[in-house]
């Protein structure tokens, strides 16, 4: 019998946690806080920096908001970091892409201070993050690992480490954001690691990886792209992907909401239904890997604040 991870308690325990460490610091008179730079007014990028003041509230953070608007400067936003930079009440700078296109990523990313480059966006952090000195391990892939690790000790009774060592994990998905981090930080943890992509899709190679795989893990932002033919008996899935797909009735003809318009629903990249039975044990989506990725961020914030303070 598959056991579904519970993720949204996996992200409720890490959120007490924070809250108590947050109170232990308020104490001797240090307040951890986050600063979101949004550039104009992408939709996405205000949702989630909704989700971010809504939990920096719940934990007692600092929480400062920049948004200039979208015709504003690659200067002007350089001027806006470094202010955040020299600001002691922030210890972490998260900004939200994409932005505008006068303005460059890299550049806007270089110029963050890499102790408070909470989302290990600095190719200073990558960099340490690949040769296993991670300081702020990137929001998902740390909520992969997380989930793995109390996954590990609370049901499989398993030292995360011994877990982890000599494990086949497979990645699928190599983006800079969540592929390519969730694989480094496997390799990390002396996981045989292997990643695959588009072009293994391409090659008709991806069902020979993915097959072999202890712990699978799926990050490419296409609905059901695992089905029960690319996991192996016994496996452990976790689903990063995040797809918005229309409801078919059993016909398969889409059923219409309230309004008329074809009603739609939030699915993973695995098939979860028809791939459940087959594993050990499997995430979610929704309520999955996204129920802990911005605690993550959090704890990354609280460890900025102590760096920052000196403390660590
Ligand atoms: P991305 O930048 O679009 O990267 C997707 C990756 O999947 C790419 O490496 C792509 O390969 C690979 N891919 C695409 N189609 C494939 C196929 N048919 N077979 C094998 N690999 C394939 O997306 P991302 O930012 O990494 O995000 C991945 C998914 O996770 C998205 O659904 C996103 O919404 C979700 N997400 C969830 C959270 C969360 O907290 N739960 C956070 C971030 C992202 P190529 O580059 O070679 O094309």
């Amino acid at each position: 019998m598959a056991k579904v991870i519970d993720c949204v308690a996996i992200g409720e325990e890490i959120m007490k946690e924070i809250i108590k460490e947050t109170e232990e610091l308020k104490t001797a008179g240090i307040t951890p806080g986050i600063a979101t730079l949004l550039v104009g007014d992408d939709f996405g990028s205000k949702m989630y920096r909704g989700q971010v003041e809504k939990f920096c509230e719940e934990a007692g953070f600092n929480y400062i908001s920049e948004n200039p608007p979208a015709d504003v400067t690659e200067e002007e936003v350089i001027k806006i970091v470094q202010k955040l930079n020299d600001n002691p009440a922030v210890s972490g700078i998260l900004p939200l892409r994409p932005f505008p296109e006068q303005i460059s990523d890299t550049v806007v990313i270089n110029s963050i201070d890499v102790n408070k480059d909470i989302d290990c966006f600095h190719p200073f952090n990558m960099g340490k993050l690949a040769l296993g000195e991670v300081t702020f391990p990137p929001a998902t892939p740390a909520a992969v690992i997380e989930i793995l690790e109390r996954y590990a000790r609370n049901e499989e009774k398993m030292d995360p480490k011994d877990f982890f060592e000599g494990a086949e994990i497979v990645v699928v998905g190599h983006s800079n954001i969540v592929g390519k981090p969730v694989a480094f930080l496997a390799l990390n943890r002396n996981a045989t690691t292997s990643v695959t992509h588009v072009f293994t899709s391409m090659k008709g190679n991806l069902e020979k990886h993915t097959t072999g795989a202890d712990i699978l893990i799926v990050a490419a932002g296409k609905a059901d792209l695992i089905g029960p033919d690319q996991v192996k008996e016994g496996a452990i899935v976790i689903d990063v992907g995040i797809n918005r797909v229309k409801v078919v009735d059993e016909n398969g003809q889409p059923v219409m909401n309230e309004k008329g318009k074809p009603k739609t629903k939030t699915v993973g990249d695995v098939s979860f239904d028809a791939v459940k039975d087959k594993t050990r044990a499997i995430s979610p989506v929704p309520k999955g890997v996204g129920a802990v990725t911005n605690r993550m961020l959090m704890k990354n914030a609280l460890k900025a604040c102590k760096i920052n303070h000196g403390l660590l």
